[in-house]
C-alpha cells in the first residue's frame, strides 16, 4: 500500500530493515511495530541515504510529510549502535504560522504558543546553528515572545524563519546527516568504540503531541523502566510530566512525577492507573520478545498512548550481571547467551569498591591503571608513615617514586598505592594485585618531595601527608579529595553466571597465590589450585625479610646454615597452610627467584636496621650491599642461577615442601617449579638435589608421597629449547611477564615511562606487559608448547604471567593447546567468564 520511493521506507513489519542498513533505532521500532504496540508512523532513512544528504542532496520531504500524514514530525538519529550518540533529536518539525494558528485552536493558545517557541529556538541553534544566546525562552512563552524569536531569526541568519514544513524537514535532515561527520561527534564515537566509517540513520515519526487537550483526558510525556539501572532488580523506575514531549520528564527540575503511588508525592498510577497497566504490560512483552530489560520512551495524547522508542536499559555492570542471569532464568535466554551477554572486565568492577561514576571526578594524577578497584584514605609518602595510619586505624594511600620489599609491609598498611614510576609488571603492581589493592603506576606527571612530605600534581596543585584522596585502579587516576565509592556486589547472580561459565569453558583457571589470605581468596574465587606461589613473597611479611637478608648477605657457608635452620620451619608452616587451604587442589611453588636488588636494602634506614639485626657495622654492611650490586639484577643472579650457585636454598626450600606434604597429608601432590631457566643442564641439576631431598625426607618420615617437578619457560632460550628441557619434566609454565621483557629486552620496571608514547603512536596497541604479543612473544609460547610436547609427550602446559588474566591472551593459550592459565585471585572471575566465552 505504501509507495517505495528510493528516499525513505516507512517502517511497518515486513519492510526491509536491518541495522546495519537503517541503524539500531529503526530496527528496534520496527520490532516494537511487530509487538503490535502503539507507535506513531516512523519512516527509516538509511545509512547511504543519509550519506547522500550529507554529501547535498535534497531528500524527498514533502512524500515523507504526505506519507506521515501528519503537520508535525520528529527526527532522531539511529546510529547501528545505541552507545554511538548522535544528534539531537530535533521535534516539532512543521511548525510555522498556519500550523501554530491550527494548533492554538485544537490545543489552546498556551500550549500552541509553547511548541512554537520551542521549535523557533530548537531550529536556530541545531539547525541554523544561531548563537543560543539569542533565543533564551522566558518559562511562559506568548506570542510576543513568538514574534522576537522570528525577528531575532531573522537578525542573525539574514533570512526569514522557513515556513514550509517540507523545508525545515529537509534543513533538519541535512544539518543532522552533516553534524555526524564533525571531528567532535567523530572523536566521541570512536572513543566509545565506533569504527571510523560507522554511518548515521535517521528515523523521522509522527508528533505524538502531548500537550494541550486538557478536556479529552491526560497528555504528557515520560520514560519508564522496569528494572534498578544500578542494581539490576525488579523495579518500575521512570518519571513522567503532564503537558510535555520527548525526555522533558527526565529533565525538568520540577513538575514531574513518580510511576508507581510513592509516598514523596503523586504519580502516575494516581492519575492514569490503567495506562500504568498497559506501559507495564508492553514492558514485559518487550522483555520476552526482545529478549532485554528496555526503557520505553512514551507520549499520553489526550488519553491515548504511544510508544516512541525503546532502548535497552543503561545498566551499571552489577546490574548487567544481574539481568543476564535473571533473563536467562526465566527461560526468556539460554544459559550459554548469558554468559556471552557480560563483558569479562565489567566483572572487576563487582569484586572492588568502584568510584562513583555519578561524581564528577577532581582529577590530580594519571598513570597506568595497575590494580582495579578504588580506594579512599590520607596521603602517606613512607612504609614506617603507613603502618602508623594503621596502628591509628586510618585509611591511608602509600605514595611512592617506585616500591622495593622494603615497602611491602607498608602496602600492606594501605587501602592503596600510587607510585610516579614503573610499569604493568613492575613491583608495585605485581604486589598491589595480589593484595586486591587499587594501584595506579607510572604517573609521570607527580613530583614526590620526600623532605617535606609533598605531592605536587597537575597544574601544580600541591598535596601534604595526611590530605585526602581517592585513588583510582581502574581509571589509572588519583583525585583530590574523599569520592563517594560503590561497594562490591559478589551476589547469588554473579555466582550463578559463573558457574555456568564453568560449564562452558574448556582450558582451566588456577590462581597466582603466594599466602594464605590471597589462596584464600583463589578459594572463593573458586580457582582451580594455585599456578604460580611466589616464595619469595612469603619473606615480605614480618622479620622473614631481615633473616632472609641475612641469609643473601652472609659470606660464609656456617652463617648461611643457620638463617636457613631458622628459614625452614617457617617455609614449612606457609606450606602446610596453603596445603590445607587449598584442599588438596594442586599448588606449583617457584623455588626462590628473587631479583636481588629486590632484597637490597635501599636508603640509609634499611641499611641501619639491617647493620643492628645483622650486628655489623653500617659501614661493612654498606661494603656488603655495594658487593651484591649488580649492573642489570633482572638479568644477574636470579631464579636456578641462584639455585645452582647456592644449592641449600632450593634444599632448605624441597625439604620445607616435602614436609609440609607430609605434615598436610590428604595426598597433596606438591608441584615445584624452577624460575628462570635457560638450559637443560640447569633443570638436571637441580632435579636431582630436589630428587635426593624427597629420597631424604621419605626415609626420614617413613611417608610416601608424589611430587612433580616443572621449569617456568621465562627466557627465549628455555623456549626454543624446550624440546630438551620438557624431556626431564612434567610441566612447562610460561612466566610471559619475564618472556616478555626478555623477547623486546624491554625493562618491566622502566618501561611505564614510555609506555603512553608507544601505544599513543601506534607502535604497541596495548601495553605488551598487560596484553600478550601474540606476533613475537606468542611465538614462542607457540614453538615451545610444540617443542615441549615433542620432547615429552602429553607434559602439562600453562601461562602464569600476567597475561593469564587478559581475555585476549587467554584465547591465546586456548588456541595453542595450554592446559590452564594461571592469574591474580582478583582476576580469577574474568578469566573463567573469558575463557567460556572463547569456548562458546
Ligand atoms: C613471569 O615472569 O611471568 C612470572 C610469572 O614471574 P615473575 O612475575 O615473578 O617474574
Ligand atoms: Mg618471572
Amino acid at each position: 500500500k505504501h509507495v517505495e520511493i528510493a528516499d525513505f521506507t516507512p517502517i511497518t513489519p515486513t519492510a526491509a530493515i536491518s541495522a546495519a542498513a537503517h541503524g539500531g533505532r529503526a530496527k528496534c521500532l520496527q520490532r516494537l511495530i511487530r509487538l503490535d504496540l502503539p507507535v506513531p508512523r516512523t519512516l527509516a532513512l538509511s545509512v547511504d541515504q543519509v550519506r547522500s544528504i550529507a554529501a547535498g542532496r535534497r531528500p524527498y520531504t514533502e512524500q515523507m510529510l504526505h506519507e506521515l500524514e501528519s503537520p508535525l514530525v520528529s527526527v532522531r538519529p539511529s546510529s547501528e549502535s545505541a552507545d554511538w550518540g548522535g544528534p539531537a533529536a530535533i521535534l516539532n518539525i512543521g511548525m510555522c504560522d498556519r500550523t501554530h494558528a491550527d494548533l492554538a485552536v485544537n490545543l489552546g493558545e498556551r500550549a500552541a504558543d509553547a511548541i512554537y517557541a520551542r521549535f523557533i529556538q530548537a531550529f536556530a541553534v541545531h539547525v541554523a546553528r544561531l548563537d543560543p544566546e539569542a533565543f533564551d525562552l522566558p518559562a511562559r512563552p506568548d506570542a510576543t515572545t513568538i514574534a522576537s524569536l522570528l525577528d531575532a531569526y531573522e537578525t542573525e541568519r539574514g533570512a526569514t524563519f522557513p515556513q514550509d514544513p517540507a523545508d525545515q524537514l529537509a534543513d533538519a535532515l541535512r544539518s543532522m546527516a552533516r553534524s555526524w561527520d564533525g571531528p567532535t561527534a567523530r572523536l566521541l564515537r570512536q572513543a566509545r568504540g565506533a569504527p571510523a566509517e560507522a554511518g548515521l540513520g535517521l528515523v523521522v515519526q509522527q508528533m505524538a503531541l502531548g500537550v494541550g487537550r486538557r478536556h479529552e483526558g491526560e497528555s504528557g510525556s515520560g520514560v519508564i523502566q522496569f528494572i534498578d539501572s544500578a542494581t539490576g532488580l525488579p523495579q518500575i523506575t521512570g518519571r513522567y510530566l503532564s503537558q510535555s514531549q520527548g525526555r522533558e520528564a527526565l529533565l525538568a527540575e520540577e513538575g514531574a512525577i513518580y510511576l508507581t503511588q510513592d509516598p514523596r508525592g503523586p504519580s502516575l498510577e494516581d492519575i492514569a492507573p490503567e495506562i500504568l497497566d498497559t506501559l507495564t504490560a508492553h514492558g514485559t512483552l518487550c522483555r520476552r520478545r526482545l529478549r532485554e530489560e528496555m526503557q520505553i520512551e512514551f507520549t499520553i495524547d489526550g488519553g491515548h498512548l504511544a510508544i516512541l522508542d525503546a532502548v535497552r536499559v543503561p545498566r551499571s555492570s552489577r546490574a548487567g550481571v544481574r539481568v543476564a542471569v535473571a533473563l536467562a532464568s526465566d527461560g526468556v535466554i539460554p544459559q550459554a547467551e548469558a554468559v556471552a551477554r557480560v563483558e569479562p572486565r565489567a566483572l572487576s568492577e563487582l569484586l572492588h569498591p568502584q568510584v562513583d561514576p555519578a561524581h564528577p571526578p577532581d582529577v590530580f594524577a594519571s598513570g597506568i591503571a595497575a590494580s582495579p578497584g578504588a580506594a579512599t584514605g590520607r596521603l602517606v609518602f613512607s612504609a614506617r608513615a603507613a603502618q602508623a595510619a594503621q596502628a591509628r586505624e586510618e585509611p591511608c594511600i602509600l605514595v611512592r617514586r617506585e616500591t622495593t620489599p622494603d615497602d611491602v609491609r607498608g602496602m600492606h598498611a594501605s587501602v592503596g598505592v600510587l607510585t610516579e614510576k614503573g610499569g604493568a609488571t613492575s613491583h608495585a603492581a605485581v604486589i598491589a594485585r595480589g593484595l586486591g589493592l587499587p594501584c595506579v603506576v607510572g604517573a609521570g606527571g607527580i613530583a614526590i618531595d620526600q623532605r617535606s612530605a609533598t605531592l605536587t600534581g597537575d597544574k601544580g596543585r600541591t598535596f601534604r601527608e595526611g590530605d585526602w584522596i581517592t585513588l583510582d585502579g581502574t581509571g589509572g587516576v588519583a583525585l583530590a579529595g574523599a569520592v563517594p565509592l560503590l561497594e562490591p556486589a559478589l551476589d547469588d547472580a554473579f555466582r550463578t553466571l559463573l558457574s555456568w561459565a564453568d560449564d562452558a569453558r574448556d582450558i582451566g583457571v588456577r590462581a597466582n597465590a603466594d599466602t594464605p589470605a590471597e589462596a584464600q581468596v583463589a578459594r572463593t574465587f573458586e580457582a582451580e589450585g594455585i599456578g604460580l606461589c611466589r616464595t619469595e613473597h612469603m619473606f615480605f611479611e614480618g622479620d622473614r625479610l631481615t633473616v632472609m637478608r641475612e641469609m643473601i648477605f652472609t659470606d660464609n657457608a656456617e652463617d648461611r646454615e643457620a638463617a636457613l635452620r631458622r628459614l625452614l620451619p617457617v617455609q614449612r608452616s606457609d606450606f602446610v597452610r596453603l596445603f590445607r587451604i587449598m584442599e588438596g587442589q594442586p599448588v606449583c611453588i617457584r623455588l626462590l627467584d628473587p631479583p636481588l636488588h629486590e632484597f637490597l636494602p635501599a636508603g640509609p634506614d634499611a641499611l641501619h636496621d639491617m647493620a643492628e639485626s645483622l650486628n655489623l657495622s653500617l659501614r661493612s654492611v654498606t661494603a656488603r650491599v655495594e658487593a651484591l650490586r649488580e649492573f642489570n639484577p633482572m638479568l644477574g643472579m636470579r631464579g636456578v642461577r641462584l639455585g645452582i650457585a647456592i644449592p641449600e636454598i632450593y634444599e632448605m626450600q624441597s625439604r620445607a615442601i616435602f614436609e609440609a606434604t607430609v605434615e598436610a597429608g590428604g595426598g597433596v601432590v606438591p608441584e615445584i617449579m624452577v624460575p628462570l631457566v635457560s638450559a637443560r643442564r640447569e633443570v638436571e641439576l637441580v632435579k636431582g638435589r630436589v630428587d635426593a631431598v624427597a629420597a631424604a625426607v621419605k626415609a626420614e618420615t617413613g611417608a610416601n608421597f608424589d611430587y612433580r617437578l616443572g621449569v617456568m619457560v621465562e627466557t627465549p632460550r628455555a623456549a626454543l629449547r624446550a624440546e630438551e628441557i620438557a624431556a626431564n619434566v612434567a610441566f612447562l609454565s610460561f612466566g610471559t611477564n619475564d618472556l616478555t621483557q626478555m623477547t623486546y629486552g624491554l625493562s618491566r620496571d622502566d618501561a611505564g615511562r614510555f609506555m603512553g608514547a608507544y601505544v599513543a603512536e601506534g607502535v604497541f596497541i596495548e601495553d605488551p606487559f598487560l596484553r600478550l604479543d601474540v606476533d613475537g612473544v606468542g611465538e614462542l609460547l607457540t614453538l615451545g608448547a610444540e617443542r615441549g610436547r615433542a620432547g615429552h609427550p602429553g607434559i602439562t602446559l600453562s601461562v602464569c604471567g600476567e597475561h593469564g588474566g587478559d581475555p585476549e591472551s587467554i584465547a591465546f593459550c586456548r588456541a595453542a593447546g595450554f592446559d590452564y592459565v594461571s592469574c591474580s585471585p582478583f582476576r580469577v572471575p574474568l578469566a573463567r567468564l573469558a575463557a567460556a566465552q572463547i569456548a562458546l
